[in-house]
């Protein structure tokens, strides 16, 4: 939006540049505010929400689910995640909501697991929060003060952990696959992928990315791709989720080639944690 601005200013003259600069100014204070009120939701712990969504097998049965946070703005309403995480990033309030998002996805875990469901949930960790210096020692923290088991929490990261300081960041998997702690590589496909450290890293599973998925079967580049991603991860022993599976077509095709596990819209948009948590009631 700022280069179309620009591109105006630079071609109607004196006027539009005006114009720019007290868009600028605007975005500028908008994004302030915005800042100001995301530091608010997380220090007093009000306005974030969980939700999840199932994972299913094969057999459509329910095996767990994804932790996907959004934020109850008192003025904008809920707001889902890509427009607050990456704010969150840049100005480190992502280990707040980090925190948060892991202890209430453990204290829903225990809560499985008391009413006797072993149910997995896979939670999302942005690579700042990973890099944290206290990370191991956090989740540590988290999984004894909640009783959860951590052979039922996931951990989806994105390949570009791997992009900085690579070899640390595997040490770090391994110390955390030690505690049980398992994890996934989410988005797969569409980061900086090293097929060299992939295979070193503790993983359970890949999650093929969405826009993959969106065009089977009748795009034959996607399905040859799909094809190699589920025979390269069964050679390396490793399950595969397919994320964004929204018809019974994209389905056949995942699991005739032997996709593990599915999350779509076919089977479950995400939902309030509580109305999820219902819905896997007996
Ligand atoms: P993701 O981890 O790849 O999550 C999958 C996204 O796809 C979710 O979007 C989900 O609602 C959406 N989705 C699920 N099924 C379908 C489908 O059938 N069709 C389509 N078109 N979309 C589907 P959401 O909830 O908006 O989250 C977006 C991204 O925000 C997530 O992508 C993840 O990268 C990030 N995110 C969400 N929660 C957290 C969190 O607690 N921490 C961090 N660091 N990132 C998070
Ligand atoms: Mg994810
Ligand atoms: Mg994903
Ligand atoms: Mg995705």
């Amino acid at each position: 939006e700022a280069d179309i601005a620009m591109y105006r200013a630079k071609d109607s003259g004196r006027n539009t540049l005006i114009f720019f600069e007290q868009d600028m100014q605007a975005a500028i204070a908008e994004r302030y505010v915005f800042e100001h009120d995301l530091r608010n939701a997380v220090q007093q712990e009000t306005g974030l929400e969980l939700f999840m969504q199932g994972q299913v097998d094969a057999a459509g049965a329910v095996i767990g689910a994804e932790a996907l946070v959004r934020w109850r703005h008192p003025v904008r309403g809920l707001i889902p995640p890509a427009e607050f995480i990456p704010l969150a990033e840049e100005t480190g309030l992502i280990v707040g909501i980090g925190d948060w998002v892991l202890r209430e996805s453990c204290r829903l875990m225990a809560r499985w697991r008391e009413a006797g469901k072993d149910l997995n949930l896979a939670v999302n960790v942005s690579p700042r929060q990973f890099r944290q210096d206290d990370f191991i020692a956090r989740i540590r923290k988290i999984l004894a003060d909640t009783g959860a088991d951590p052979k039922f929490l996931t951990l989806e990261i994105t390949e570009n952990l791997l992009i900085e300081r690579a070899a640390e960041a595997v040490s770090r998997m391994q110390a955390l696959a030690e505690m049980g702690v398992r994890f996934s590589i989410d988005d797969f496909g569409t980061g900086y992928s090293s097929l060299a450290y992939l295979k070193r890293m503790p993983l359970k599973e890949l999650k093929i990315d969405k826009s993959f998925v969106r065009d089977l079967p009748g795009d034959p580049n996607d399905a040859a791709l799909i094809e190699t991603i589920l025979s390269m991860a069964h050679y390396l022993g490793l399950e595969v989720v397919a994320e964004g599976v929204e018809t019974k077509a994209q389905f056949d095709f995942l699991a005739s080639r032997g996709c593990e596990y599915f999350q779509g819209y076919l089977f479950q948009k995400p939902l309030p944690s509580a109305v999820w948590q219902d819905s896997i009631e007996p």
